[in-house]
């Protein structure tokens, strides 16, 4: 009896490997349906300079829009994208497409504002970032003060040198560089000393719970501590109630991001929202 059910969950188990096996080869195709039919898309997050009050910035966040299914997060489709190697062209599109809108929005007036797109772990070790950056902003006519590159602890991880130089050469043009989700990683406070970058992001679980857990508030006075003496700039995200702002504000954070002030959003929206002047001034 034992014995036999055993076999049933080795049996069930191999359907089960079968399944996820036929679903991640459907995504496959589908993902790569997608590029070829352009049905990514960008949405746009303000970021909020606390010292003015106003937008300089918004990171692009990719959307798949699926015909039938509608707007697609990236957690879905990502990480897959990841193991099947399609994240290259589709973040290669990502940067293109959001050095374009940039462009578009210094054509409008909007002079100061930069875009932040996320940066793989797999484009890095390719050694091809510097040279695709260089491409796009040649291509595009945008300024490269106004791109920044947000990166992640996995990505720095890999060889930390090889990423060092890399990150010096896209500097050297002006980009600037950003580490996501700070805070997170086992080697934080190691790779910000050995690599040049300009700007923490908090990452939003420390925010989340902001209001009620103290330690919170240490590690987020820490990291606004640690950005003022080495002079990088604190960005906090998935900023989500007023008292979460305030408190922020209060540690030194100088930017600021999340639903409290806006979800990411089309470009047509995003634009709307730059212009609407009350939206802004409930930040000040
Ligand atoms: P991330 O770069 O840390 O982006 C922040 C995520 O938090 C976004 O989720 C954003 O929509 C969400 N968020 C912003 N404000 C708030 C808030 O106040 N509350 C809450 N609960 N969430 C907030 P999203 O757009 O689903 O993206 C998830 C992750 O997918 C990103 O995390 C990033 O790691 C990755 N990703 C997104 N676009 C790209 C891309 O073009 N390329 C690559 N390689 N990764 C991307
Ligand atoms: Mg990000
Ligand atoms: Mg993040
Ligand atoms: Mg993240």
């Amino acid at each position: 009896r034992a014995k036999s059910e055993n076999g049933n969950s080795f049996s069930y188990f191999a359907s089960d490997m079968q399944t996820r096996a036929r679903v991640a080869a459907q995504l496959d195709g589908e993902l790569q349906h997608a590029l070829e039919r352009g049905e990514f898309r960008l949405f746009y997050q303000p970021q909020i300079d606390l010292a003015t009050g106003l937008v300089d910035g918004a990171e692009a966040l990719l959307r798949w829009n699926k015909p039938g299914s509608g707007i697609v997060a990236p957690g879905v489709f990502l990480p897959r994208a990841e193991e099947n190697g399609l994240i290259l062209p589709i973040n290669e599109w990502v940067l293109f497409e959001a050095c374009r809108a940039a462009k578009r929005w210094q054509q409008r007036g909007f002079q100061h504002l930069r875009v932040a797109i996320n940066l793989s772990p797999i484009q890095f070790r390719k050694r091809t970032v510097p040279l695709l950056v260089a491409h796009a902003l040649a291509e595009t006519g945008l300024d490269p003060r106004r791109l920044e590159l947000e990166l992640t602890e996995s990505i720095v991880m890999q060889d930390i040198d090889a990423v060092a130089e890399d990150l010096r050469k896209l500097m050297e043009m002006g980009v600037h560089i950003s580490i996501d989700d700070f805070g997170t990683g086992y080697s934080s406070l190691g790779y910000v000393k050995r690599l040049p970058v300009d700007r923490l992001k908090i990452d939003q679980s420390f925010v989340r719970t902001l209001a009620t857990d103290p330690n919170d508030a240490a590690i987020i006075r820490a990291i606004t501590t640690l950005g003022r003496s080495l002079n990088l700039g604190v960005l906090a995200e998935g900023v989500e109630t007023a008292e979460q702002l305030q408190r922020l504000r209060a540690e030194g954070c100088d930017h600021v991001q999340g639903f409290y002030f806006a979800k990411p959003m089309p470009e047509h929206e995003f634009l709307a929202y730059l212009s609407d002047d009350s939206a802004i001034a409930s930040i000040a």
